[in-house]
């Protein structure tokens, strides 16, 4: 590196009175920053903090975003027009949030073209040994012990992957690749706390329990109870014929979003649920099938549920009435 001779006193001038920055000071000289960053260790001279240099220029967004973006000239030709250090354009270009070309941009030797096939299945094939390679491949877990410890010592996944200081996914991974297969269902339902293994209630204990639940959560005391209208009688014309009516209609499925089972697939004829839950108002717009299980999960929600069927019957009008047209 070129020494650079320049007394205390015409530093401090330049810097201190004149203002100017290292940068400009480098170039005065027709030197690098460093040389004159080491005089002024050397002569025990104190720079101005970020903040203060920050102020010094003064670079508007606009003109940045025009330069970088729009002329494309690189940092560098645009610390030359502002007569400061690239380094300064930079933290401005990121302080403004202004994307800065790095290396994940495209090259500028390969703008408008593509890579040949084999090119591009060459790279892929890289990438892909490179990532096998560097994560799953690193565990050496043959596939016998890998029965061994699934099959005869029936442990889970997690445990194995414990044994083996390996996460699950790479268990899981081996797995698929040996083709093993899963264990039987009732093989690895996992057995209630080992505490109540052989173990039962007392009989004493038993019936001071069901004593205590005796009329609680029941009548009026339960959530959702809704004033002991399930008592109420369905009116006359909620028969088995209305029914069919509206099961035809709505294709014997259940509407309930999502979901969408057919009757086939229920353990009974599929239930015709009252949209507004009043069992007296028994009319095709008000009636919906939905299937067992979600029949009864309308019964939480209700205002809830109302409007969203009550929205669904209103589309499926404007439809047919599209379609009739
Ligand atoms: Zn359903």
């Amino acid at each position: 590196m070129k020494k650079i001779n320049i007394s205390k006193q015409k530093l401090e001038k330049l810097y201190y009175e004149k203002g100017l920055t290292i940068f400009q000071i480098a170039k005065i000289l027709g030197c690098s920053n460093t040389p004159i960053l080491n005089r002024f260790k050397e002569y025990n001279l104190k720079t101005r903090t970020n903040s203060e240099t920050k102020i010094k220029y003064n670079i508007p967004y606009k003109k940045l975003k025009e330069l970088y973006c729009i002329q494309k000239l690189s940092c560098e030709k645009i610390a030359k027009i502002f007569n400061c250090d690239s380094e300064v354009i930079r933290k401005r270009l990121n302080k403004y949030k202004i994307r800065v070309k790095g290396q994940n941009e495209y090259p500028s030797c390969m703008k408008g073209k593509h890579h040949a096939l084999k090119t591009k299945k060459k790279i892929s094939k890289t990438k892909k040994e490179k990532y096998i390679l560097g994560s799953i491949d690193k565990y050496i877990i043959p596939k016998k012990e890998l029965k061994n410890l699934y099959y005869n010592k029936k442990l889970t996944f997690k445990k194995i992957a414990k044994l083996f200081n390996c996460s699950f996914a790479v268990i899981l991974n081996r797995f698929n690749r040996y083709g093993l297969k899963p264990r039987d269902r009732k093989a690895r339902i996992i057995n209630p706390s080992k505490y109540w293994k052989n173990k039962k209630f007392s009989d004493i204990h038993i019936k001071n329990l069901s004593s205590s639940h005796i009329g609680k959560n029941c009548g009026k005391d339960h959530p959702n109870w809704q004033g002991g209208i399930s008592f109420e009688p369905y009116s006359p014309e909620f028969n088995e014929e209305f029914k069919e009516e509206i099961r035809e209609r709505d294709g014997r499925k259940c509407w309930f979003p999502g979901c969408g089972i057919p009757e086939a697939e229920c353990l009974t004829k599929i239930p015709v649920h009252h949209i507004d839950y009043i069992k007296k108002n028994t009319y095709p717009e008000n009636a919906i099938c939905l299937c067992n299980k979600h029949n009864i999960q309308v019964n939480s929600n209700r205002k809830y549920w109302k409007r969203y069927f009550q929205n669904l019957m209103i589309k499926r009008m404007e439809e047919q009435y599209l379609k009739e047209k």
